[in-house]
């Protein structure tokens, strides 16, 4: 892959990289009698994750969003960094 992933490209990555594992998990032969097949397997995988991502997103999300407003910009300069906006931390995080 050329360049760098945008962040809703991460996201979205992450999301069917849960649901693949989703997919595996229901299907592990440690479930025993309790591991399922069949085609509402992905089904259940993709529901589970949709429901468990905003859950999970919470605390990251809120941690950028601290971490931007340590950043902000105060007469062109990054009042944290003191140098040129956008500093390197706020071209990481956005
Ligand atoms: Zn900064």
């Amino acid at each position: 892959m050329t360049g760098r992933m945008t962040l809703a490209q991460e996201l979205e990555q992450a999301h069917r990289n849960g649901v693949g594992a989703g997919i595996a998990g229901l299907q592990d032969p440690a479930l025993g009698a309790r591991r399922l097949s069949g085609r509402a397997v992905p089904v259940l995988a993709e529901a589970a994750v949709s429901s468990a991502t905003p859950f999970l997103r919470a605390p990251l999300l809120g941690r950028i969003s601290a971490a931007l407003l340590l950043h902000t910009a105060s007469d062109g300069w990054c009042s944290t960094c003191v140098v040129s906006v956008p500093c390197p931390t706020v071209q990481a995080l956005r």
